[in-house]
């Protein structure tokens, strides 16, 4: 589910944009804490739980689960990015509200920290054999680090 950006199996399904449609979105990202994103844009895309979905202004009504993965979105021609974590989106023709466990914006991301996390959870996922790992739980933080490594890069590419 996650590298939403690098997923060939992107499905973008809008309505035919013809006259009176919305020639943006308001995107609003938000966490139990804080308000993360509240700007109008031009397009979004965010991994659903059954891949990522890319959104243009008009699209058909939807609510999503939301994966791990990066969600990212144009604001005036200019791409921006974010790591998210788990949560509902809805998508409405002017507006997509999406609500996760956790976002953070690219320049937010402590890549130190990340590498940290991630280190910490490989060597979890070492010890197969061992019943006080739970793997699961190894796999959901690794890729929530692998997640936010990746969101973090893309602020220098
Ligand atoms: P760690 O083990 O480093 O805490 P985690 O994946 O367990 O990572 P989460 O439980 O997903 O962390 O997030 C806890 C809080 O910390 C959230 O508010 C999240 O936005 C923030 N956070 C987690 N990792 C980072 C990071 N690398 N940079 C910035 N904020 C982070």
């Amino acid at each position: 589910a996650f590298a939403c950006a690098l997923n060939s199996q992107l499905r973008t399904v809008n309505f035919f944009r013809g006259e009176g449609l919305p020639a943006g979105s308001q995107l609003e990202v938000a966490t139990r804490d804080r308000q993360v994103v509240h700007e109008s844009v031009e397009s979004v895309t965010f991994p659903g739980k059954r891949g990522c979905l890319g959104i243009l202004p008009g699209h058909a009504p939807l609510l999503s689960e939301l994966g791990v993965g990066e969600l990212d979105y144009t604001h005036q021609g200019n791409k921006r990015f974010l790591a998210v974590t788990w949560g509902f989106a809805e998508v409405l023709p002017d507006r997509v509200i999406v609500l996760a466990q956790t976002a953070e914006r690219a320049e937010e991301i402590d890549v130190e920290r990340a590498k940290k996390a991630k280190e910490r959870a490989e060597e979890r996922l070492k010890k197969v054999s061992d019943p006080d790992v739970d793997l699961e739980s190894a796999r959901a933080a690794l890729e929530r680090a692998m997640t936010r490594i990746q969101t973090a890069r893309k602020l220098r590419a």
